[in-house]
């Protein structure tokens, strides 16, 4: 339960003077419902009204204090004109310019003759200055009215800036201090303040500096909101690691017979990476593991061999992939091998019903299948496993955090490895899982030829339609991928449907294929077999070709509208080919006329093949959120933090995190108690109850 301190920061909005059911709506959509959420909106700019020049020598554009006499009013003629009253100092003219000016007001507030202090914006109109709407009028007795720095929030529709800081204001007024969950030593060191200081520094910037991720409130506000994430993932963690887990070690005999049927021989990193897992599964503890690698890296024989390990020591192992198709493509290449060694392989998708569904839970049951490949389907409450010893989740960004430990608690003392193709830099990392065991792919196999990339403007498709015509005679087999509209799949598979069309008139109907997320899971199949077969040489899909399919033949790969992409997502398509042994090649078709930053980003897929690199990147050029979609990826959200910029605070929280497990796992220390407070603060409930639990 919430401790009581922290009440008066979680009731609603409207608990707040001056803030009614209206205007908590509009307050509701820009921040959230509640006082807290109100709080952590922090301004965005200043406004500095202790800019004083005299009349002449204000800067056009820039908010002025002005003193000035009141010389003429000067009411419309129409209602069509503004009503102006003309100003003047000892240097020059303003005239006050206020549309559907209300002259008795105006006349009140300005009096003919007076001295006045207006404030607000100069702007230079034919020469002359101008003020239109002036924030403050004031006579010169009220100045100490005036504010110097003014805090400007994020608006939304219909909530003007006034009743905004008004109303944070009011939240701010309710902060009291709280017991302090820092380590004296740290706070002392970076020049922290403390909590509730902290929050009323942020919402009371002097200056621009006082804007900067780095500020020292700020920067104490964002490090609360890491050590919250990084503590919680710690101790959820930490529970995880206290259920023992079993110690798997099998004896190799399946793992040999696999190894000796394969065309190849595992590369170092892969052999490294192996030894990890397998480490990890012979120890009590439970395994909770990221295998990372770039696309084409062979993350998929890694988790074979691992999973035959958990075969071999008499239980079974399970495979979860996002996508219908990723998960057939990987029964296709795991069944053989697997079956080789006399295991069997059940794939269990959303789409199996009836019979086939009901025979493969039982062979899921009974232990039949030793290993299991399948979607989301799996962690369906019917699924029941004889003994899953190791569950491996592909492609993890796509789930969410519930559904990736979902699969482990089908028993209660399964292995996890999750793995990733989309390199995630290590922040977002972090922010997801804590300090888990990373194990690395660094390099591909060998003989891999690398992608040329290239930038073409849409405007130049007929030449790059001839250029494809080119390829298919020369036997090339081709991905065309559609954008993704993210508002709309119906325009996204409309898009798709109509290129499908063009491709089919220029090239024959025969020759190209179509495959999108709208289509039957039967007629997706046909079109990818068709594809795989060679019987068609174009695919023209949406990105639903994104994760894991393996055409090797494919050499040629064109994405529309590229610049709509996220990099990661990019750099993912494009893993698409190269997988063979003929130089292959990636043409990103970009609207003629993209933004700087869509140039960039376009550029840096173009100048590299390095999944970490391009990651890195993105998360530089656009931010944490939208890298990775932060929605479907199951990444937290930071409201206080910007993984960018405050990625060193996240490597000191993660430390901290670790440190106070060390020194106080139960949180029942002085500063144990604080952290709990830290972690309702933050909304980290559930790992403040692991602590109840036990
Ligand atoms: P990803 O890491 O993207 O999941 P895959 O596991 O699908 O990559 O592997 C990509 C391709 O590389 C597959 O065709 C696989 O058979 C092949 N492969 C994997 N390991 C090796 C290796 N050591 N040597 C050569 N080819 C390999
Ligand atoms: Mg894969």
């Amino acid at each position: 339960m919430r401790p009581q301190a922290l009440f008066p920061y979680f009731a609603e909005v409207t608990a707040l003077s001056g803030v009614g059911p209206r205007l908590a709506g509009l307050i509701r959509r820009l921040a959230g419902p509640r006082i807290v959420d109100l709080l952590w909106v922090l301004p965005r700019e200043i406004i500095d009204r202790r800019y004083r020049p005299a009349v002449a020598a204000a800067e056009p554009g820039r908010v002025a204090t002005l003193r000035v006499h009141v010389t003429l009013h000067q009411p419309p003629l129409s209602a069509r004109y503004p009503y102006r009253v003309a100003c003047r100092d000892t240097t020059g003219a303003l005239t006050l310019i206020f549309f559907k000016g209300d002259r008795k007001y105006l006349e009140q507030a300005l009096p003919q003759d007076s001295v006045r202090i207006v404030s607000g914006r100069v702007e230079h109109y034919n020469g002359a200055a101008q003020m239109a709407h002036p924030d403050f009028i004031l006579p010169e007795d009220r100045l100490a009215e005036l504010p110097d720095v003014e805090a400007v929030y994020p608006l939304t529709a219909g909530l003007t800036p006034k009743v905004l800081r008004k109303a944070v204001q009011a939240a701010v007024n309710r902060v009291r201090p709280l017991p302090e969950w820092l380590e004296p030593g740290l706070k002392h060191r970076m020049g922290w303040p403390g909590w509730a200081e902290a929050v009323r520094a942020a919402h009371r910037p002097e200056n621009a500096a006082a804007l900067e991720p780095g500020a020292p409130p700020r920067a104490r506000l964002a490090y609360d909101e890491l050590l919250a994430n990084q503590l919680a993932l710690a101790l959820i963690r930490a529970r995880a690691r206290r259920r023992a887990g079993r110690q798997r070690q099998g004896d190799g005999s399946l793992r040999a017979r696999v190894r000796e049927g394969l065309p190849y021989q595992l590369t170092e990193w892969q052999e490294q990476a192996l030894g990890e897992i397998l480490k990890d599964m012979a120890a009590p503890a439970r395994m909770l593991r990221l295998l990372q690698g770039d696309v084409g890296s062979g993350k998929t024989i890694v988790a074979l061999l691992a999973m035959l390990n958990a075969v071999e020591s008499g239980g079974q192992a399970a495979l979860m992939a996002p996508t219908e198709i990723l998960a057939r493509q990987h029964a296709a290449v795991i069944a053989p091998l697997a079956g080789r060694a006399g295991v069997r392989t059940v794939i269990l998708t959303g789409r199996d019903k009836g019979t086939e569904r009901r025979r493969a839970l039982e062979d899921i049951a009974s232990g039949a299948a030793g290993l299991v490949v399948g979607t989301h389907a799996l962690f369906q409450e019917d699924v029941v496993f004889r003994d899953l010893a190791l569950a491996v989740v592909d492609e993890q960004h796509r789930f969410g955090v519930r559904q990736r430990l979902g699969l482990a608690g089908k028993s209660r003392d399964a292995d996890l490895l999750v793995m990733t193709a989309t390199p995630i830099p290590r922040t977002l990392m972090m922010s997801a899982y804590g300090d888990l065991d990373v194990s690395r792919l660094a390099g591909k196999p060998p003989g891999r030829l690398p992608v040329r990339t290239l930038v073409v403007d849409i405007a130049r498709l007929e030449e790059v339609l001839e250029g494809v015509g080119r390829e298919m005679a020369g036997g090339a087999r081709i991905y065309w991928i559609c954008p993704l509209v993210e508002e709309s799949d119906t325009l996204d598979f409309t898009a798709a449907m109509e290129r499908h069309a063009a491709l089919a008139r220029r090239f024959g109907e025969d020759r190209v294929a179509l495959l999108h997320g709208r289509m039957k899971p039967a007629e997706k199949d046909a079109a990818m077999a068709r594809f795989a077969s060679g019987d068609a040489v174009i695919l023209v899909a949406t990105t639903v070709v994104e994760v894991g399919m393996d055409v090797p033949e494919a050499t040629l790969m064109l994405v529309e509208q590229a610049e709509r992409f996220g990099l990661a997502q990019l750099h993912q398509l494009r893993g698409r080919i190269g997988r063979g042994d003929r130089p292959s090649t990636c043409i990103l078709l970009r609207s003629s006329f993209p933004g700087e930053t869509a140039r960039a980003r376009l550029e840096t897929l173009r100048a590299t093949d390095d999944g970490f690199e391009i990651a890195e990147k993105d998360l530089a050029l656009r931010g944490a959120g939208e890298v990775l979609g932060t929605r479907q990826s199951g990444l937290p959200e930071f409201r206080l933090a910007d993984l960018t910029a405050h990625a060193e605070l996240m490597q000191m929280a993660s430390t901290d995190a670790a440190g106070i497990l060390e020194s106080d796992p139960g949180l029942t220390g002085p500063r144990g108690q604080a952290l709990r407070l830290l972690l309702y603060l933050f909304e980290r409930d559930a790992a403040v109850e692991t602590l109840q639990a036990g």
